[in-house]
C-alpha cells in the first residue's frame, strides 16, 4: 500500500500581505476558524510511513485548500471581500500550488505502484454551535466505492485493535462525499488506482503533544497493520 497524505488546514500562518484582514480578530488565529487544531503533528507522525505529505501553508481565514474553486466558502468572512484580481493572487500563490503538488504526487504514485490510498487528515471541535460531537475520529468515504468502504472498515478495526475505547464513525461529522480534497481527485482517478478517505480527529484528543504524537501512532500502527497484509 503506497501512501500520500496531505494536511489541509495544517496553520494558522496569514501571509504579510493578508494581516490587515484580521486586523480586530486576531484571537480567531489560535482557534479552529484558523486551522485544524493538532492535524499537522499527527501529519508529522505518518511522515516515515508515507511516500509523500503535502502540508497547507495558509490558513483557511486566507483561503480554504479543502475547497473547490468555485464553493461558496473558499474565502473566508475575512478574504471575502478581497477584489477579483488579489483573490486570483492568493489562488495562484496559495492555493495552485497545494492542490498541484499533492495531484502530482498522487499521479507519480498511481504511474509507479498502480494505486495510492490519500488520506486526507482533519480536526474537528468538539463542541459546533453547541452542538457536542461527542466521537473521536471520524473516517470518511465514498459510500459508491467498495473499496474506499472496505478500506474504512478495516482501519476502523486496526485502530480499535490499539484502543478499544476509541469511538470511531463511518462519515462522520460530514460526509465523505462532500465538496472538498479528496472528491476533487475522485474525479479524475478510478476507484482502482485511488482510495480517497478523509480522517476527521476530535480535537478533544489532540490539546498537547502527547495527545498529538499519540493519535498519530494509532492511525500509523493500523495503516502499517494494513500495508503488511
Ligand atoms: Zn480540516
Amino acid at each position: 500500500m503506497r501512501l500520500i497524505v496531505t494536511c489541509e488546514h495544517a496553520t494558522a500562518a496569514i501571509p504579510a500581505p493578508y494581516a490587515d484582514l484580521l486586523a480586530g480578530a486576531r484571537h480567531l488565529l489560535d482557534s479552529h476558524r484558523a486551522l485544524d487544531i493538532g492535524a499537522r503533528e499527527v501529519c508529522r507522525v505518518l511522515e516515515e510511513l508515507a511516500d509523500g505529505v503535502v502540508y497547507g501553508e495558509c490558513s483557511r481565514l486566507l483561503i480554504d485548500l479543502n475547497r473547490s474553486l468555485h464553493h461558496p466558502e473558499l474565502f473566508s468572512d475575512f478574504s471575502r471581500d478581497l477584489s477579483p484580481h488579489e483573490k486570483k493572487k492568493v489562488i495562484e500563490r496559495w492555493y495552485t500550488p497545494f492542490r498541484s503538488t499533492s495531484l502530482a504526487a498522487v499521479r507519480q504514485t498511481i504511474a509507479r505502484h498502480g494505486m495510492v490510498l490519500h488520506l486526507s487528515v482533519h480536526s474537528f471541535s468538539p463542541v459546533l454551535n453547541g452542538v457536542v460531537r461527542s466521537s473521536d475520529l471520524g473516517i470518511l468515504y465514498d459510500p459508491k466505492r467498495p473499496g474506499e468502504k472496505e478500506f474504512a472498515r478495516h482501519l476502523a478495526k486496526e485502530m480499535l485493535e490499539t484502543d478499544r475505547h476509541l469511538s470511531v464513525r463511518m462519515n462522520y461529522p460530514y460526509r465523505g462525499v462532500a465538496d472538498g480534497h479528496t472528491t476533487a481527485l475522485r474525479r479524475l482517478f478510478d476507484q482502482e488506482s485511488y482510495l480517497g478517505i478523509e480522517i476527521e480527529i476530535n480535537q478533544r484528543l489532540l490539546g498537547d503533544d502527547r495527545g498529538r504524537t499519540a493519535v498519530g501512532e494509532i492511525l500509523a500502527g493500523a495503516l502499517g497493520q494494513l500495508g503488511s497484509r
